[in-house]
């Protein structure tokens, strides 16, 4: 019966949301006839989905097609399984993080707290192998759910030789042909670099060089000033390194609503990261013991040298085709390099999908995560759902950054009347109890429905309490709906639902 209800009011909202967003935000069906081929018999050589990348998009999507009952075999290159996010991604960048915070909080926390140290060191090696551990670990658990869940691993570098056929250079050296009625595409994508800047993994590198340095830098500079430039500067910062970020375009992570950027960039500020906002870099040297970094105003001008011990390139990252021999089946590419599909993640030539990073959307593990249940249950005949306006965004900072839903600034420009409802963390009890009051929880609501249209979170641990928002917005929740939730005391989530009240009413505490 609970069961009925809700799979009504989840067709409800799907029409009702499918009606009002653009096709590009939106990724909703509702027929529940088969896209795919058909299924093979138990047995057969011939799987009825085979899946190029065993990233957080493949190795899913290989799970859920196995679980949906479908013969699934994933080609994975790299030998372990996790793709960029178990690998070289989030998962050690989280390590890190985690590390080198404890350092920071050792260093500048603790005596606020009564608890004191005569010396507080760092053992990089160390930290460096509880990451790596924390990734072993991980990559061989998707091992076991691929066996548990009897999904076929071949390790090898995928090609297409026909629409139904992937010829595999395994890794052990041989080459194997494996069959598929329906192949989806999850190679993900790869670090992009700036023209003239060659990538070395010593004194220049990507964010994988980043994560496994030798030793602390003495002077760090990161071009780029996104999430993942801002995340490993923070890591080297904590540890030691004096980091500039130099970015191209007038604010860091573009993404992000704009009153929060602020106070995020003047958190980091005191935190010691440097900003060159505006600023491109038109010359690297790098025959002396360091780097030197050329650098002039975006819009042209004088030229200055910026010195560095290791210049960290993150300038975001590029979809990942290469020697897949797309050409050879015709799937098509946009100008950029990512593959266009349907609202079921079809490419334009029958029974090849594409998911994850190597589409249009968020670069993120979770999205990718969702194109590939989503993929498969349209190839297994039944509806698939992702919406992209409602993809959680962290920045996995101190304090971190979290969003969900629309920005000030697109609510703004779609002209779409508003309220705001803040409320800073400084009236926040668990935060000032735990002094760590930094950060504001800020609400975008519909002026006539009070509907929520975004929520913007600045706070230690805004990554976790983002997910109620999410809830909220998947619902399409009214301000007051979320205000009226009860909320445990003390907690810092009490400061989404104030921000709640101030949107729709006024808040208690402040
Ligand atoms: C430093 C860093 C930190 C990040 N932090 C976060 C974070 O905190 N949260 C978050 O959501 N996202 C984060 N991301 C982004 C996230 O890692 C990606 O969005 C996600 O991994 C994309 O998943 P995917 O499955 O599409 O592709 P990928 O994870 O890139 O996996 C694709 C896989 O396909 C394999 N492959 C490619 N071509 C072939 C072929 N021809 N044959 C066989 N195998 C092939 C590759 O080896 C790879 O393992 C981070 C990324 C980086 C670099």
């Amino acid at each position: 019966m609970a069961m009925a209800t809700f799979a009504r009011r989840k067709a409800y909202l799907l029409a009702r949301n499918f009606s009002n967003s653009s096709p590009d935000a939106l990724r909703y069906s509702f027929s529940l006839t088969s896209f795919s081929r058909g299924f093979a018999a138990s047995g057969s050589e011939e799987n009825d989905v085979v899946v190029i990348g065993g990233g957080p998009g493949g190795y899913v999507a290989a799970i859920k097609a196995a679980q949906l009952g479908l013969k699934t075999t994933c080609i994975e290159k790299r030998g372990t399984l996790g793709g960029t996010c178990l690998n070289v991604g989030c998962i050690p960048s989280k390590a890190l993080l985690h590390s080198s915070h404890m350092f920071h909080e050792a260093q500048h926390s603790f005596a606020n707290h009564g608890v004191k140290f005569s010396s507080v060191e760092i053992d990089l090696p160390a930290m460096m192998a509880q990451k790596d551990k924390a990734v072993a670990n991980l990559t061989r658990g998707i091992e076991g759910l691929f066996k548990k869940n009897k999904v076929s691993y071949v390790k090898g570098y995928g090609k297409f030789i026909s629409p139904s056929e992937v010829s595999v250079d395994t890794l052990e050296g041989g080459n194997t042909i494996v069959k598929g009625k329906n192949i989806i595409i999850a190679t993900g994508s790869d670090v992009k670099s700036l023209p003239g800047i060659t990538i070395d993994e010593k004194k220049i590198v990507s964010s994988t060089g980043a994560l496994a340095l030798s030793e602390i830098p003495k002077k760090l500079v990161v071009v780029g000033a996104g999430y993942i430039g801002l995340e490993m500067g923070s890591v080297w910062g904590r540890l030691g390194s004096e980091v500039t970020v130099v970015e191209f375009a007038p604010d860091i992570v573009p993404s992000m609503d704009g009153e929060i950027r602020k106070q995020f960039q003047r958190s980091l500020e005191k935190q010691k990261m440097k900003f060159m906002l505006k600023t491109k870099v038109v010359g690297v040297d790098t025959s002396g013991d360091g780097v030197k970094l050329t650098l002039e105003p975006a819009s042209g001008g004088d030229q200055t040298i910026l010195e560095a011990d290791v210049v960290l390139v993150s300038a975001g990252r590029t979809p990942f085709t290469a020697g897949l021999g797309l050409d050879k089946i015709g799937v098509e590419t946009d100008k950029v390099g990512r593959i266009p599909v349907n609202e079921r993640f079809a490419t334009n030539v029958p029974g090849v999908y594409a998911i994850g990073d190597v589409i249009p959307g968020p670069m993120l593990a979770h999205k990718a995560e969702e194109d590939g249940v989503a993929c498969v249950e349209f190839i297994a005949g039944k509806q698939g759902h992702v919406d992209y306006d409602k993809v959680p965004g962290v920045v996995y900072t101190n304090p971190e950054v979290a969003s969900v839903g629309k920005t000030e600034e697109q609510v703004k420009a779609l002209g779409i009347e508003y309220r705001v409802g803040k409320f800073p963390f400084m009236a926040n009890s668990r935060a000032k109890a735990i002094d760590n009051a930094e950060g504001i929880v800020k609400i975008l609501a519909e002026k006539e429905t009070d509907k929520i249209l975004g929520v913007h979170i600045m706070a230690p641990n805004a990554g976790e309490l983002i997910h109620e928002a999410a809830v909220a917005l998947t619902y399409d929740a009214a301000s007051e709906d979320l205000a009226r939730v009860c909320h445990a005391h003390p907690t810092m989530s009490e400061a989404v639902k104030e921000a709640a009240m101030a949107t729709h009413d006024k808040p208690i505490h402040i």
